[in-house]
């Protein structure tokens, strides 16, 4: 994609649970070479959102546009082959195999085809490309030097470079990152901030769910709030930090 080309777009959706509206009438766009935050206090209805973003779950009532396809019917596993690519709150790691097996392994599942059936077929071709490409991907994001280490050896903000190095495998041209910099050290949001910004020079979209409002307004071109499953401001981090609706949402409690 373009550019500040419309990439994804979530238009009025709305989940409920029973009778909880976990998403209320949520509209939001992500475009290409641009950082998002979607920001709000617990409960406020992210991952939920997260979930009808990435096909991992179903709208109640509306519906998720990605380059320009409706995802209704869609699977995760077809949306993230359409180019979409996603992070987990927590690290998932093999912590006993290398950093190279843990990406190409990671790469693997995310591939077009069924988990199990691929998992017993691997060919030795098949093998080597996988090899090769997350050598490259982790290369990209400064961890060329740690490709035979075991994972579990990483500090944890390393540990979250791999699991974006992983994501990046399937060439997604959109990142969503569930808490990238939750727990790491103030060096490590620094070193995982630069990798986001290289990406975004690089036109990727990214859009990301995080606590930390030091690293989110320092990074992002655009903010979204929620409340109570609801959009309740959006727009600049300058405007964000000054919005009395946002501080009530934060402070009132
Ligand atoms: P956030 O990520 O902003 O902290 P969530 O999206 O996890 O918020 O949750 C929003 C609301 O939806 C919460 O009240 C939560 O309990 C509820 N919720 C989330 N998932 C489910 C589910 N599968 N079933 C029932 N309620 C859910
Ligand atoms: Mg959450």
């Amino acid at each position: 994609p373009k550019s500040g080309q419309l990439i994804l777009e979530a238009c009025e959706v709305t989940r409920r649970f029973g009778g909880l509206v976990a998403n209320n009438n949520m509209s939001l766009q992500v475009h290409a070479g641009e950082i998002v935050a979607l920001i709000g206090p617990n409960g406020a209805g992210k991952s939920t959102m997260f979930n009808q973003l990435s096909a991992v779950d179903t709208p109640s009532d509306g519906e998720v546009k990605f380059l320009g396809q409706s995802l209704k019917g869609k699977t995760s596993r077809e949306v993230a082959s359409m180019g979409m690519s996603r992070t987990f709150q927590h690290v998932k790691l093999l912590p006993t195999m290398s950093v190279l097996e843990n990406v190409a392994i990671g790469a693997h599942l995310r591939g077009n085809k069924g988990v199990l059936s691929s998992a017993l077929h691997m060919e030795r071709e098949e093998e080597q490309r996988l090899l090769k490409e997350a050598a490259y991907q982790l290369e990209r994001v400064g961890l060329g030097e740690y490709l035979h280490e075991e994972a579990g050896s990483l500090a944890l903000g390393q540990q979250r470079i791999l699991e974006i190095a992983r994501a990046l495998c399937s060439d997604p041209c959109l990142l969503l990152l569930d808490e990238p910099a939750a727990g790491l050290r103030y060096l490590e949001k620094q070193a995982l901030g630069d990798l986001l910004r290289k990406l975004r020079s690089e036109g990727m979209a990214i859009l990301l769910v995080e606590h930390d409002m030091d690293f989110v307004m320092g990074l992002v071109d655009r903010i979204v709030v929620m409340e109570f499953g609801e959009k309740i401001a959006e727009g600049l981090p300058v405007e964000i930090q000054t919005n009395p609706r946002v501080l009530e949402a934060y402070l009132g409690g």
